[in-house]
């Protein structure tokens, strides 16, 4: 089985990281929250030489989706997730980006597939785990790869910090709950991407975010 391989790639005003995910044997992978900067996307794409198969939501917020089906246009490949739960958030993109000022092409999103918990997604050979962990936002998703250990956790859990849940449909309880029953289900060495800032462990977060001690 390839290495899976990761590039960051930071996108929007907010620093999104913007994901790219392959398997360095098929080179085919896909693009996780392809938030804006449509053409810094591509040109990674293009730099890394990989094939994209579709592209992966974590949640609806603007910085996470903004650029979702610009890239699928250009690509001409499926958008998968995030739940169905974060429908009147992708439904509000493009009224949010003029509220925000926002000169980026903004389009709101219709997704080709919903997702829900237990459903695996596939990078050639690698499976990932889906599971709803609401809270920051209703339908956020996260993707657990389990035999490599490594997961994507949108804006769920950062590096010394949780997801904000002071916007629309978010929940600091329902969080905290996602976090506890999924996240910190997982072995401390479980290494982890998210929405902004610096990568961590599960570990690392277990020990000392002040949000889970
Ligand atoms: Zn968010
Ligand atoms: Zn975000």
């Amino acid at each position: 089985m390839g290495k899976l391989n990761i590039q960051i790639v930071p996108v929007t005003a907010f620093q999104q990281n913007c994901t790219l995910i392959w398997d360095a044997d098929t080179n085919t992978g896909v693009v996780i929250d392809p938030g804006g900067d449509v053409g810094k996307i591509r040109k990674a794409i293009e730099d890394s030489g990989i094939k994209v198969e579709a592209i992966w939501l974590t949640h609806g917020h603007i910085d996470h989706a903004g650029g979702a089906m610009d890239l699928k246009d250009a690509l001409g490949i499926d958008i998968i997730g995030p739940h169905e739960a974060d429908i009147p958030l992708l439904s509000q993109l493009e009224k949010q980006a003029q509220m925000f000022g926002l000169d980026d092409e903004v389009r709101n999103v219709t997704p080709d597939r919903w997702l829900t918990s237990g459903e695996t997604l596939s990078i050639g050979e690698h499976d990932f785990t889906v599971s709803h962990c609401p809270g920051h936002a209703p339908g956020h998703v996260v993707f657990y790869n389990e035999a490599n250990g490594f997961a994507h956790v949108g804006d769920v859990l950062f590096a010394g910090s949780i997801g904000r849940t002071d916007l629309p449909g978010g929940d600091h309880e329902t969080l905290l709950n996602s976090i506890r029953t999924v996240l910190m289900e997982w072995p401390d060495e479980v290494q982890f991407m998210c929405g902004h800032g610096a990568p961590s462990t599960i570990g690392q977060e277990r020990a000392s975010n002040p949000f889970l001690t």
